[in-house]
This record gives structure tokens, sequence and C-alpha cells, in this order.
């Protein structure tokens, strides 16, 4: 299966090639929490994103470890590029993950999915 999506001005729009996962992810983190991101996780493999160079913008805090990418026309924030940190923390330095806003999705009502929390506040 496969997922579409666009930011509000349609800019930046976008196919995910998999299924919505059963839970999406409300990080409590300082940024995330102002941001308002629902998050569904996927391998950079899996999405095709279409936008024109200057829309696809990349916020940075903290560690830089992980680009926040947002339309720079709308504003919507479209996806996170961060290390796939296992569960204690470490990475292998080279596999990176999605956490695409699943707000932005066409078939979805993201308000009304459960969800997983991620304590970020208390994480990072
Ligand atoms: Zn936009």
């Amino acid at each position: 299966m496969s997922i579409t999506g666009s930011c509000h001005c349609q800019k930046v729009t976008f196919t995910i090639e998999g299924d919505i996962p059963e839970k999406l992810t409300r990080c409590t983190c300082s940024f995330c929490s102002k941001r308002g991101a629902l998050y569904a996780y996927f391998q950079p493999r899996q999405l095709a994103l279409k936008a024109q160079p200057e829309t696809d913008t990349i916020y940075r805090w903290n560690t830089k470890l992980v680009a926040h990418h947002f339309c720079a026309n709308c504003g919507c924030s479209l996806y996170s590029d961060s290390p796939a940190f296992e569960p204690d923390g470490k990475w292998d330095g080279v596999t990176r993950r999605l956490g695409v806003n699943a707000r932005l999705f066409d078939d979805l009502d993201a308000a009304e999915a459960p969800v997983t929390v991620l304590d970020g506040r208390n994480l990072w």
C-alpha cells in the first residue's frame, strides 16, 4: 500500500511506500511540543518527496543530528530525518529514520489515531 500527502500550500507533496503504523508518535521535547506534529516512522527509501528546492527547508537544534524539514512557504512541518537510535540511545552512525508528519496524510485523521508518547522532554 502507499500513502500520499502534502503540505497546506501543496508546494511539497509526497508518496510513501508502506502502511500507516498502528500507532503514531507524539514527542514531548521542547521542539516537538511546540511543533505539534504526530509522527509516523519509515525508512528513508520509502519516502518519495516532490518539492521545489527552496520550499523544503531544514531546522536543526541542540545536537544538530536531526534535520527537521518544513515548508518554507506555508510553514507546515514535513518530516524529521534522524539517526535510528536504539531504545538504549546507541546509534551505528549510519542508519537513518524518518518521522513523517502524519497530519499531512491525505486519508488519515491523525488527531483521532492511536498515539504512543515519546518522553523527549526527559530523554534529550
Ligand atoms: Zn507548503
